[in-house]
């Protein structure tokens, strides 16, 4: 079959490898319909993700139709179009019994090399998905693969993010970062009862996107506290998603946010260690949280939400291109020419 993969850094290829076969009695294989490329390919393609392997599908967002399921798998039959999980998760651990997913004892994730679980990824024609019972989520009738693919991480991620933030009806919302991470989560800082969200980005077309969600853009440079001040009375956000993971962007999350408020970061930070002025986290009283998604939990809330039209995040797609033009969408996306792309094999 055909698939995407990453010999070296920077550089992605098509090859052919050979289709996945079931090996545990609780894995199913799909039939990909479509994958999509995300920030944290990024990370991989750009070598801040060590050991890909190479010759070995990448990619971990997938929608599909299931073409084989082990005997062991009870919730999923050949025939039934699915997304899932960026990560698997056994089911049976403590983590899982208690609903805490990330933090899986058995957990892989898709297309990240040995380190990460050692599991081939879904930018790919088919792939194996381990413990398909709690790594898949079945689609609903009426929700499209492009809006479904969305909710294995990036909705779901945001969704998550606004979640605990703690965001009440009525507040002032901000989001740092206007991927589609950043995006998304401004939509649902809406939906959540968010009076007024800022959106902060340096990108204007990144900005024009939030704003056209019903933001208030702020470019994020030095007037932005001040900006974000202007529309709260001078005391700053009531709760903040920083869906950037580098040191400027948590740094700017920390100075909008207001006295008592909350800072939930879903960005996904590579760096060893990053400087944190914990003197302004002191004397603000802050809340901070991070952390992988809790996708599994979250994510049969979200196609709900979908599936009664309430939010629309499959306008994120600027590109659709066959799986065989993946070396120029990791292009395209690498240079911020894409906002989000989707693979069709
Ligand atoms: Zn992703
Ligand atoms: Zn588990």
């Amino acid at each position: 079959m055909q698939a995407l993969t990453l010999p070296t850094v920077g550089e992605v290829r098509v090859e052919a490898v050979v289709e996945p076969a079931l090996v545990s009695p609780h894995d199913a294989i799909i039939k990909v319909s479509a994958s999509a490329i995300c920030g944290s390919d990024l990370h991989a393609y750009r070598g801040r993700i060590a050991n890909i392997s190479p010759g070995i599908p990448i990619g971990h967002e997938y929608v599909g139709v299931v073409t084989e399921a082990g005997p062991e798998v009870r919730r999923f039959k050949a025939g039934d179009r699915v997304t899932g999980s960026f990560f698997t998760v056994c089911g049976r651990c403590w983590a899982c019994q208690h609903g805490l997913f990330p933090q899986c004892a058995d957990s892989a994730m898709f297309g990240f090399g040995p380190d990460l679980g050692d599991l081939a990824g879904t930018q790919a024609e088919y792939a194996r998905i381990p413990h398909a019972d709690h790594t898949l989520l079945r689609i609903p009738e009426g929700v499209s693969d492009e809006a479904a693919i969305l909710v294995g991480d990036v909705l779901s991620t945001a969704y998550f993010a606004v979640e605990r933030s703690g965001v009440k009806p009525g507040d002032t919302a901000a989001v740092v970062g206007l991927g589609p991470v950043g995006l998304l989560a401004v939509e649902i800082f809406f939906l959540m009862g968010a009076a007024q969200v800022a959106a902060l980005d340096v990108v204007p077309e990144r900005l024009q996107g939030a704003q056209e969600r019903g933001a208030i853009p702020v470019m994020a440079d030095a007037s932005a506290v001040r900006a974000i001040r202007d529309v709260t009375e001078g005391r700053g956000a009531d709760a903040v998603v920083e869906a950037v993971g580098s040191e400027a962007g948590l740094a700017l999350a920390l100075q909008v946010v207001r006295g008592f408020g909350s800072v939930s970061s879903a960005g996904v930070y590579t760096e060893r260690a990053i400087p944190v002025s914990m003197a302004r986290v002191f004397a603000k009283d802050l809340t901070f949280r991070a952390g992988k998604a809790n996708i599994p939990a979250v994510a049969p809330r979200v196609m709900e939400l979908l599936k009664h039209g309430r939010l629309h995040p499959e306008r994120l797609f600027t590109h659709r291109l066959p799986l065989s033009e993946g070396p120029r969408g990791y292009q395209l996306f690498a240079d911020r020419q894409a906002l989000k792309i989707l693979l069709i094999p």
